[in-house]
């Protein structure tokens, strides 16, 4: 369980004054939870993912996972950026495997591991590639593979499909729906677009146009068929 206790965020400007970005944040993220952000541009909801992922210092407030109080990023807590933040002079399975080198894992385990991520995400046929030689869309999944390889207990995906077309977007979005049935990991989920939110979350926390506060938070379990989906969400 993630626990998002009274975080303030502040950022500091360049005339000197400050500007809050997050004001009084509280809710609680169940194990196995699918859980999306969703909210205006500017509201906050990537500075808020940096703060789970470690990433970002927080003004006041603490975040706890399982109890404890995180003070940076940790292995338990796996991310996946906008913008695919691959190695350019590293191929698809160097990428992935760079991550495991820095983890607790056998030597000779490093590739098998890599190697079934990206199946998992149908890039075998390019797991030689560099990043330039892939498309938007392969770059994201190669990007997923990597994070999912470390087999964090939390995934925190900061509009992972934003800049894709609808066509791969779809697709990715069954991918990782079936990756999460199956993983039962906990997903924080950052996204623009509200028809996905209601589409793969448990729940949807909402943000306001009044700056960093929480506008609502729904849940959207009843309305969405999971184990029965066979094909490509519409
Ligand atoms: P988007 O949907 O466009 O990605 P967002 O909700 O993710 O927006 P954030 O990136 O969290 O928004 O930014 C929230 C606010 O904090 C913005 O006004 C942004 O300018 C400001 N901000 C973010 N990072 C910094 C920083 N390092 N220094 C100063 N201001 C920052
Ligand atoms: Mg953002």
């Amino acid at each position: 369980m993630i626990t998002i206790k009274n975080i303030h965020k502040k950022f500091r400007q360049k005339d000197g004054s400050d500007l809050t970005v997050l004001k009084n944040i509280n809710f609680k993220i169940q194990e196995g939870e699918f859980i999306s952000l969703l909210g205006p541009s500017g509201c906050g909801k990537s500075t808020l993912l940096n703060i789970i992922a470690g990433l970002e210092s927080t003004s006041s407030g603490k975040i706890l996972v399982e109890n404890k109080e995180i003070n940076g990023p940790g292995s338990d807590r796996g991310v996946v950026f906008q913008e695919a933040a691959l190695f350019p002079w590293l191929s698809v399975l160097d990428n992935v495997k760079f991550g495991l080198k820095n983890a607790n894992i056998k030597e000779n385990q490093i590739e098998k591991q890599a190697l079934k991520y990206i199946s998992k995400v149908h890039l075998s046929k390019f797991q030689d590639s560099y990043p330039h030689q892939l498309s938007g869309g392969m770059r994201q999944r190669a990007a997923i593979a990597r994070a999912l390889a470390m087999n964090p207990k939390i995934l925190l995906m900061d509009e992972p499909f934003g800049a894709l077309d609808e066509q791969t977007r779809m697709m990715l979005q069954y991918e990782l729906q079936k990756i999460w049935l199956e993983s039962k990991k906990t997903i924080l989920f950052v996204t623009h677009n509200i028809r996905e939110a209601v589409q793969l979350s448990d729940r949807i926390v909402v943000f306001g146009t009044q700056p960093g506060r929480i506008k609502e938070i729904f849940e959207v379990k009843a309305a969405r068929p999971r184990k029965e989906n066979k094909g490509y969400l519409l």
